[in-house]
């Protein structure tokens, strides 16, 4: 039996890391106005004061505030990569940038298409925290994007709660005020309010008969709401 010096040493040619990652996932989800990305930079932040690297994402969909930062209702500001999917993340923040970052923070995170994946290759593979906040459901509270996909890849799920605009009680669903019905109508307060359960129901039935009473009248459909809202 002959030693060679040159042999290989069998764990040498492993290529990738030799530990088990150490990934998260952790998704927020609520109504519109429910501070859903409050709580995630406060994550975010926490995340960064205890010195782990950071980075946030958000839809180049939404430019409501900021297109270059996520940017809360009340104000609070966070610079972000504004993306039309995640699937190209990697590559426009550089493999080098991407492989030091500890944590992601995904905001809107209904905008992506490509969620379920990003976040299973972070978490799992990479070895990355990613936190999502998004819509779990849209105006009609039917599942919105890619949110609900992700859940059986997380490891905690917080849905927050808003309070409804007109009685102040718990609020769970967001009603579009407006008569447009595509899915993906971007806007804020002047479009969308935080409703409860009954005045879900309530509002939006009244919604449907008035708009069943102005067709017939042939009124323009801008008065619906004003019909709707005058009865709460
Ligand atoms: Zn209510």
């Amino acid at each position: 039996m002959t030693f060679s010096s040159s042999a290989k040493d069998p764990m040498s040619v492993t290529t990738k890391p030799n530990y088990l990652p150490t990934g998260e996932i952790h998704v927020i989800v609520g109504p519109m106005f429910a501070g859903k990305t409050t709580a995630l930079l406060r994550r975010v932040k926490l995340e960064s004061n205890d010195g782990r690297n950071v980075v946030m994402i958000k839809s180049s969909k939404d430019t409501r505030y900021a297109v270059d930062a996520v940017v809360t209702h009340d104000g609070t500001k966070f610079p972000c990569w504004s993306l039309p999917n995640l699937s190209s993340f990697k590559q426009k923040f550089g493999i080098d940038a991407y492989e030091k970052v500890d944590v992601i923070g995904i905001d809107e995170a209904q905008f992506f298409d490509d969620l379920y994946d990003f976040c299973c290759n972070a978490a799992d593979l990479d070895g990355k925290t990613v936190i999502v906040a998004g819509l779990d459901g849209d105006y009609l509270r039917k599942s919105f994007g890619s949110v609900l996909d992700i859940i059986p890849l997380a490891d905690t799920v917080t849905k927050l709660t808003a309070r409804c605009e007109l009685c102040n009680k718990r609020a769970f669903f967001t009603f579009r005020k407006t008569s447009e019905t595509e899915t993906e109508l971007i806007g804020g307060a002047d479009m969308y309010m935080p409703v409860c359960r009954q005045h879900y129901v309530n509002v939006q039935s009244v919604n449907e008969a008035a708009k069943i009473v102005l067709e017939s009248h042939k009124l323009p459909s801008s008065l619906i709401l004003e019909t709707t809202l005058v009865t709460p």
